[in-house]
């Protein structure tokens, strides 16, 4: 486990005082150390209000990499806490840096591998698998939620988007398919649409 203050290997770009920034989730990218894998503002927004934060909650972010989804949910209201959970020690670094730069340094961050890395953790109110997606990862998260907790996964390769649409027939709930495309200059005198990846999101509520 890191601690949330480690910013040991990270540059700490001086971000605007955490505290005059909207608790509205959303946040411009930039605002966020990232290494390109994290998801993007109008994405971000759509998800977190599925997981519903709500007053000292507590958030799984299965596949924290940057730890935007995490943060943003700690921001959006009191007392909401979040773990971390992401094998990778460079990403955990950038989580650990953005969580002190918006103001939640209290994000806890867990090195590990999900499904074994939910072991043990105090049981959620709310689950977002942004990584390490599997049947048996949705099983345990699921099992440990409380009654009325929210479950979200995105996916952005077709492996796992085929996943989601089988827990989708398996189990019920909404699936969506998020399509972002943000104007861009093309050519010398032009605008044009540049997309993202669509993400495919499935959420249910316990
Ligand atoms: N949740 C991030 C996106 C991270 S990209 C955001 O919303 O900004 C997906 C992350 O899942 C990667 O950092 C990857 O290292 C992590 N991951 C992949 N397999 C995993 C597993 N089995 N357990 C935990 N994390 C995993």
């Amino acid at each position: 486990e890191v601690p949330a203050f480690n910013t040991l290997a990270v540059e700490c770009v001086a971000a605007p005082d955490a505290a005059l920034l909207p608790r509205v989730p959303g946040l411009a990218d930039e605002l966020f150390q990232h290494d390109g894998t994290m998801t993007k503002r109008e994405v971000r927004a759509l998800t977190v209000a599925k997981l519903m934060p709500m007053r000292g909650a507590l958030l799984w972010d299965i596949g924290t990499g940057c730890g935007s989804v995490a943060v943003e949910w700690m921001r959006a209201a009191r007392y909401a806490r979040a773990i971390g959970i992401e094998p990778r020690a460079d990403r955990r670094a950038l989580a650990a840096a953005n969580a002190l730069a918006l103001g939640v340094p209290q994000l806890r961050i867990v090195d590990g591998t999900v499904p074994e890395a939910l072991d043990g953790l105090e049981a959620p109110d709310a689950v977002f698998i942004g990584g390490g997606l599997s049947e048996e990862t949705y099983a345990t998260a699921w099992s440990a939620l409380k009654p009325l907790g929210r479950l979200v996964a995105n996916a952005v390769t077709l492996e796992s988007q085929a996943v989601l649409t089988e827990l989708y027939h398996a189990h019920g709930g909404e699936l969506v398919q998020l399509s972002v495309s943000r104007a861009d200059t093309l050519g010398p005198q032009s605008t044009g649409w540049r997309p993202f990846r669509p993400v495919v999101q499935w959420s249910m509520v316990k």
